[in-house]
């Protein structure tokens, strides 16, 4: 029986990948190195630094420093912050999470980000949903996804088993991350990628939207079958 759905914020609950993308097209392009703003989807769910050696790599055939990680890093958080305002609920995401709610299955938040304020923030946007022991923060893990550290650690809080839950995840790397973790995982394709791309990373059934997956999540909990 599925006891609990772990889901990733951003990308799923909130329609904020775009302004991550943004923020580091731009920060990026300040240093004159130009990217395609399509990449920053492949790249959701790593790290910071990883994500800046990838693209210091491609354009310079090496890591960068940590000085360097550390200033790009901070600009593109600042950057992200100004344009934080705009980002909306991702359509869908609440019908999704009240269906889980009516069905009494517990709702874990497993996010790479490390807002201080992010548990208050979930809570003014989908009130009485979430419960503070629920959440899996940047500051809770020692290694990001893909490594299977946040979602296997959501399990631990929810005190259930990798067969007792079901993740949502829009990102290839999160869809590793919750593979890894031996959990049954629903890619929901809300960026600009190939559909194939989440099944080929592991994903067990793949959505376009998350209007798509509100349709059928009642149905996915009562009769997947994780064992
Ligand atoms: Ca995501």
């Amino acid at each position: 029986m599925i006891r609990a759905v772990l889901f990733d914020m951003d990308g799923v609950l909130y329609d904020s990948m775009p302004y991550h993308v943004r923020a580091w097209h731009e920060t990026i392009l300040s240093l004159g190195i130009n990217s395609d703003p399509d990449d920053y989807y492949l790249y959701e769910g790593l790290t910071g630094s990883f994500t800046i050696d990838i693209l210091f790599n491609r354009a310079y055939g090496r890591d960068a420093t940590d000085k360097e990680k550390m200033w790009i890093y901070e600009q593109k958080s600042r950057r992200f912050e100004e344009l934080s305002d705009y980002i909306t609920l991702m359509p869908g995401a609440c019908e999704v999470l009240s269906a889980v709610k009516k069905l009494g299955r517990q709702i874990v938040v497993v996010t790479g980000s490390g807002q201080q304020t992010l548990f208050k923030k979930l809570e003014k946007d989908f009130p009485e949903t979430f419960k503070k022991e629920l959440l899996v923060t940047a500051y809770d893990v020692t290694h990001g996804k893909p490594d299977p550290e946040p979602y296997l650690l959501g399990l631990k809080k929810a005190k259930v088993a990798a067969n007792e839950a079901i993740v949502v995840e829009n990102a290839p790397f999160g869809v590793q991350s919750a593979v890894e973790a031996k959990i049954f995982t629903i890619g929901v394709n809300t960026g600009p990628l190939p559909s194939c791309v989440l099944s080929e990373f592991g994903a067990a059934l793949t959505f376009q939207s998350m209007v798509d997956l509100a349709k059928n999540i009642e149905t996915i909990i009562e009769t997947t079958n994780t064992t």
